[in-house]
């Protein structure tokens, strides 16, 4: 809690803007339907349990539907149209999700529990990026370095998970569609509520049916559309063992597959770096979106001399964050998603106090309903500790040291993943030998986190492979 003289004035977002139906279908051909062979479930509020909608969750009978939609869409009219015209569906995707902005940044804080400020600042007007970057590439593939007229692959089946719920549909839909395939889209069980909207602004934009299809439903909707015969690649977004399980099962298939899985990344702060800078993007890095974020900078990496100095400067910054209701635009933390994460970040966290590290967190109060974890530093962090190694995907970093850069990179690279990394020097050369010394996918320097359309995004190792974003990710949309 902020200990300035000045408070805070509770400035919560109004849900008006939202409409909630109490039941929500299948989003199939072009229309909103009961599910055959499914169930329902209930989607809630992390931030206060509050039950927000009954959501269908699709059985395989319903996954052979909405593949079959999209393969006859993609077959009779968006594999065949000119790339001008399917252009202008997608910018009209875009310009349609920056009109009901609001809407979709209300409804995603409520159900995923991140603060609005975030969502209404960054997840809704990339998500929206998306769509005009690539709409504008949909009349020039020929010059996508892949040959004078590469060809769609078909129907993508697309998985992804709840930390980003409309950003992650709109990463694998927009190059998708550019390409001239058709989708069947699965979001995650938690947070299925914003691509059932987008769903409803695929219909306003006046998409032909069956060229974007929603399934909602568990891990078995989405083991059905992986294993389906009739879907010709598989685009995932999620955990290092589910990406391993989809491989197992693609394994000699005629199948396409890209996988964006965790992370552990490290962000290195070297002691000529601004220091009130780099605390700014430690704190970024880390306790953006509670953590769950697949490139978040979790592992701290501090030069020796000046390690005491960043602690304590970190720790400064912490007690001015604000924890609680994520509608409220002064939020910085919101809730944890579900309670199934939660408890994995407890567990990891007492290992890391059984390992022997130092726990500290701000004092802040967590609210009484709804999932809450408090941003939390470990120092005295040994490099074979569980919180130095596993992926947390919450508010939880951990501190280590290094004394050479030849030690920061040794340290850095000591994992089994490869998403990210940052550096924070004044050193132009040091920046350029440590992006090529890093094993990860993307490496930022004097900032992190940093997200553009144009930019390909992706893995090394257990991070997954292929990259979505820029001219790379149509690649994983095309055959030449
Ligand atoms: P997850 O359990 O792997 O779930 C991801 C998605 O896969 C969800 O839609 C999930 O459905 C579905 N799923 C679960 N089991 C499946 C199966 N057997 N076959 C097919 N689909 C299945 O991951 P999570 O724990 O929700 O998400 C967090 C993880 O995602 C973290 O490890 C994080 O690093 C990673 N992530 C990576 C990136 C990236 O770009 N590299 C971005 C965001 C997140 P249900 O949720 O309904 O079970
Ligand atoms: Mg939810």
């Amino acid at each position: 809690m902020p200990s300035s003289l000045f408070t805070y004035a509770p400035a919560p977002e109004s849900r008006s803007v939202v409409t909630l139906r109490p039941r929500y279908g299948l989003f199939v051909d072009g229309e909103f339907v009961e599910p055959r062979d499914g169930s329902t479930f209930t989607t809630v509020s992390p931030s206060s349990e509050e039950v927000l909608a009954e959501v269908a969750a699709a059985g395989p009978g319903d996954v052979d539907r909405a593949v079959a939609a999209a393969a006859r869409a993609q077959r009779d009219t968006w594999g065949p149209m000119p790339g001008k015209e399917r252009a202008k569906y997608l910018f009209r995707i875009a310009r349609l999700m920056q009109e009901r902005s609001r809407e979709l940044a209300v409804l995603e804080s409520m159900d995923n529990g991140k603060p609005i400020r975030e969502a209404r600042d960054v997840d809704v007007p990339l998500a929206a990026a998306h769509f005009f970057y690539y709409a504008g590439w949909a009349d020039k593939l020929a010059y996508a370095g892949l040959g004078p007229s590469p060809r769609p692959i078909g129907v993508a089946g697309q998985i992804v998970p709840w930390n980003f719920p409309l950003l992650m549909a709109a990463w694998k839909l927009a190059p998708a569609l550019a390409a001239g395939n058709t989708c069947v889209l699965k979001p995650a069980e938690t947070t299925p509520l914003s691509a059932l909207l987008l769903a409803e602004i695929v219909q306003q934009a006046g998409l032909p049916p069956g060229v974007v299809n929603v399934v909602t439903g568990a891990g078995d909707t989405g083991a059905a559309l992986v294993a389906h015969p009739g879907v010709d690649k598989v685009a995932f977004t999620g955990s290092t063992e589910v990406g391993k399980a989809i491989q197992r099962t693609l394994a000699g298939s005629h199948k396409r597959l890209t996988l964006e899985l965790g992370g552990k990344a490290a962000n290195v702060v070297f002691d000529d770096a601004p220091l009130s800078q780099a605390v700014e993007g430690i704190v970024n890095g880390i306790f953006f979106n509670q953590g769950h974020v697949c490139c978040a900078g979790s592992r701290l990496l501090v030069q020796e001399s000046i390690a005491d100095a960043v602690v304590e400067a970190l720790k400064a910054r912490l007690e001015t964050l604000r924890l609680g209701d994520p509608l409220d635009k002064n939020t910085d933390i919101g809730a944890i998603n579900s309670p199934g994460q939660l408890a994995k970040i407890e567990e990891l966290a007492g290992s890391g106090e059984a390992d022997g590290a130092t726990r500290w967190s701000p004092r802040c109060a967590l609210p009484e309903r709804g999932y809450w974890f408090p941003p939390t530093i470990f120092t005295g962090v040994a490099p074979a500790f569980r919180i130095a190694r596993e992926e947390i995907f919450g508010p939880v970093l951990s501190v280590l040291t290094f004394r050479t850069p030849d030690e920061a990179v040794a340290k850095a690279n000591n994992t089994t993943y490869g998403l990210s990394a940052g550096v924070w020097t004044e050193k132009g050369s040091r920046i350029l030998w440590m992006a090529q010394h890093l094993r990860a996918g993307v490496v930022w320097a004097n900032t992190f986190n940093r997200f553009d359309p144009t930019s390909p995004f992706g893995g090394y190792r257990e991070s997954g492979f292929g990259r979505e974003g820029g001219r790379h990710g149509l690649e994983a949309y095309l055959d030449a």
